[in-house]
């Protein structure tokens, strides 16, 4: 099973007992979110998975719904999965 998919399959929950944090980057206009995972508990559910989540992303800058999720593991920028964000920020 790829890390992407692995991702997809996380669900909200499991993200905050792992401490881990949520962004969302665009693949089209490279537009990076970092989310608020508790505030995406009280819309979707605890039960949600990334990918459910991710695709009901809509990005604001250009309005295509291609969002890649980001799994941040630790406080530097690198450790993301499945990779850090491409603007390297
Ligand atoms: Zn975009």
């Amino acid at each position: 099973m790829s890390v992407v998919k692995l991702i997809e399959e996380m669900t909200l929950r499991s993200i905050i007992e792992q401490g881990h944090g949520l962004s969302f980057e665009c693949d089209n206009c490279w537009r990076l979110v970092a989310v608020d995972v508790l505030d995406l508990i009280g819309r979707f559910g605890a039960d949600a998975t990334v990918g459910d989540v991710r695709r009901k992303l809509v990005c604001r800058r250009c309005n295509k719904r291609r969002a890649r999720a980001l799994v941040r593991t630790g406080n530097r920028k690198d450790e993301c999965m499945p990779t850090r964000s491409r603007a390297g920020r």
